[in-house]
């Protein structure tokens, strides 16, 4: 990524002006709207398909990016380095960039919703990474301007429903996966927590839910709340979008198995998730997955606030 910036900037992107340029007289259509001539500016920023990639990208998101000379990534590099999102228009050429590939040499199109979703799947892992902290306050809708508390509030499943929340733990060294299912009274019943090998953060969600789901199927507990914490995954699997590659897999099944079941999926807020969290943490330094319905103190403590019905508070700045 860091070369194939470098190349934008210093023209090295091989598109059919650049080409012609360099005295390779190609006729030049853009691959991926096929209306106007191909530049790295029309490719990346003009294109109706870059319009697109871009506004699903603004309308997930704080982004406000009124100030930006569009069009001209050299021109506009000291905007995007004023907003601190220097990064962003970097990320998403390199995506395009993919999908005119893949055009052009293998026939095969990538809907502008997948160049998307994975451009968001970048930008999660560099927040997971914590090197990209601007995005962190943007991607997550956090107002700047006004730091705000929110009461996250707690609900317990209406009967028969069992809740489970689940969440993944992933850094650059190690996966962990981890769930806790509970039923309408907030009554502990089963957990799990296990080690995993995943590409990042999103997969390994994506992972920890499908066990839940997969657990709970095997033990004939057909009706569902599960509560994950990232919003990305709940999109993935309510929406209709294509998943990033690595996901695909994952989305793929977990829908199979909720054919099956009642389910309901719901964004929580990390701090209503600490059990899960807590479950996750501990799987990634197992050397085996665990299941058990004996609940160990510490997760006793834990989920002890839900039973009271305590609500978190959540600090937005
Ligand atoms: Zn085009």
């Amino acid at each position: 990524m860091v070369f194939f910036s470098w190349r934008i900037l210093n023209d090295l992107i091989p598109t059919d002006d650049i080409l012609n340029l360099k005295g390779l007289k190609v006729p030049s259509r853009c691959h991926l709207c096929k209306n106007n001539q191909e530049s790295s500016d029309h490719l990346f920023f003009r294109c109706n398909f870059a319009r697109e990639v871009w506004n699903q990208l603004i309308s997930n998101s704080n982004l406000n990016l009124l100030n930006v000379g569009w069009g001209n990534l050299k021109d506009s590099l000291r905007d995007w380095q004023e907003i601190n999102l220097m990064p962003l228009p970097f990320i998403v050429a390199w995506f395009i960039w993919n999908a005119r590939n893949k055009l052009k040499h293998e026939d095969s199109v990538s809907p502008f919703s997948f160049v998307a979703a994975n451009c968001r799947a970048y930008l999660h892992k560099l927040i997971n990474w914590k090197k990209f902290p601007q995005i962190l306050k943007v991607m997550n809708k956090i107002d700047t301007q006004n730091p705000m508390v929110i009461k996250v509030r707690r609900e317990k499943p209406p009967y028969p429903f069992i809740k489970i929340n689940t969440d993944g733990s992933f850094t650059n060294k190690k996966a962990g996966i981890g769930g806790i299912f509970r039923d309408h009274t907030s009554k502990a019943l089963l957990y799990f927590k296990a080690p995993y090998i995943t590409e990042d953060a999103l997969e390994t969600e994506a992972a920890g839910l499908y066990w839940a789901l997969k657990i709970a199927k095997d033990v004939k507990w057909l009706c569902f709340i599960a509560k994950v914490d990232s919003s990305h995954l709940v999109e993935l699997i309510t929406d209709t979008s294509s998943s990033p590659w690595h996901i695909n897999q994952w989305i793929y099944r977990i829908k199979k198995i909720i054919t099956e079941i009642k389910f309901q999926i719901k964004f929580n807020y990390r701090e209503a998730n600490r059990p899960a969290n807590f479950l996750a943490l501990e799987g990634s330094n197992l050397s085996h997955a665990v299941v058990s319905t004996i609940i160990p103190l510490p997760l006793q403590l834990l989920t002890q606030g839900d039973k009271l019905q305590i609500p978190y508070l959540r600090i937005q700045n």
